[in-house]
């Protein structure tokens, strides 16, 4: 029960990784305030919580309006009486396998906004509650696309390498104050985005498997339990960071 009572705020939480982590969250105790644009899915993921004896609640809203944003941390507040750990999940795949010169400008402007101004205003409006009462813990959401380059998603890649670069910034600003910003980079994570791009065939998840050199893709519980470490106290000293989760992709 690492986070009992503690409130966490979490984006893109009707499926995959966010969905993973919320229920994660809820076993150790937390009261989950899950965000997401879909609202019978994110209902039907806080019912799921709730009944199995955890405490959380379901808030509609799109990444890419900011005044949505801004309403998102104020129900939260008012929800749960303020804010301890955010994990800023939501995201989209966007436009991929093509080419810079052939990317859909309004693929990229999309992107952009949900990824990473979806971030920045979540950020925006979650720090200063945290600082409030001077702790907190926010939590990121990048990927490998944010630290190495892969053809075929300048989009997503310039919206994941901009959430690394937002989460150095304010992860400086702000550690002294006891609040700790940090990211996650998962790479290929079995979801719905990934069964999308990367799952569809045999041969292509196949193909998947054989990028990562542990042999096979990602779980959403292998971020999860990540994302609640870099949450816990446990991690008091790691700030700033943009952790690999990557089955040695990366390396
Ligand atoms: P997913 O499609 O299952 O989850 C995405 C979530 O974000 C959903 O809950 C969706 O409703 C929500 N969302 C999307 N656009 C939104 C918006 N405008 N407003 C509010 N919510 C919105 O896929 P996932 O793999 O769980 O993705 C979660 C995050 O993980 C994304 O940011 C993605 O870029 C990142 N990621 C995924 C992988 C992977 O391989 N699955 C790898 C690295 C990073």
């Amino acid at each position: 029960m690492r986070f009992k009572d503690k409130t966490v705020l979490i984006t893109g939480a009707s499926s995959g990784i966010g969905e993973t982590t919320a229920k994660a969250f809820a076993r150790e105790g937390a009261h989950v305030f899950l965000v997401a644009r879909r609202k019978d899915r994110g209902e039907q993921v806080a019912e799921e919580i709730r009944s199995n004896g955890g405490t959380a609640f379901f808030h509609q809203a799109d990444m890419s309006d900011r005044s949505q944003i801004k309403t998102m941390v104020e129900a939260c507040v008012a929800q749960f009486s303020g804010l301890d750990i955010a994990f800023n999940n939501a995201g989209i795949s966007g436009a991929f396998n093509v080419e810079t010169h052939l990317h859909p400008e309004d693929a990229w402007d999309d992107l952009l906004a949900i990824n990473l101004t979806g971030v920045w205003m979540s950020m925006r409006y979650e720090i200063p509650e945290m600082l409030k009462r001077g702790k907190g813990a926010v939590i990121n959401m990048a990927s490998m696309a944010g630290v190495k380059g892969f053809p075929g998603s300048s989009g997503y890649a310039a919206s994941k390498f901009g959430v690394v670069g937002i989460t150095k910034a304010a992860g400086l600003e702000y550690a002294a104050q006891g609040v700790r910003v940090n990211c996650v980079c998962p790479a290929v994570i079995r979801s719905e985005m990934a069964e999308e791009i990367f799952l569809q065939t045999e041969d292509s998840s196949a193909q998947a498997d054989s990028w990562h050199p542990i042999g096979r893709i990602g779980e959403p519980e292998e971020v999860a339990s990540v994302v609640l470490w870099l949450a816990s106290d446990e991690s008091s000293f790691v700030v700033a960071e943009a952790i690999q989760i990557d089955g040695g992709l990366g390396a």
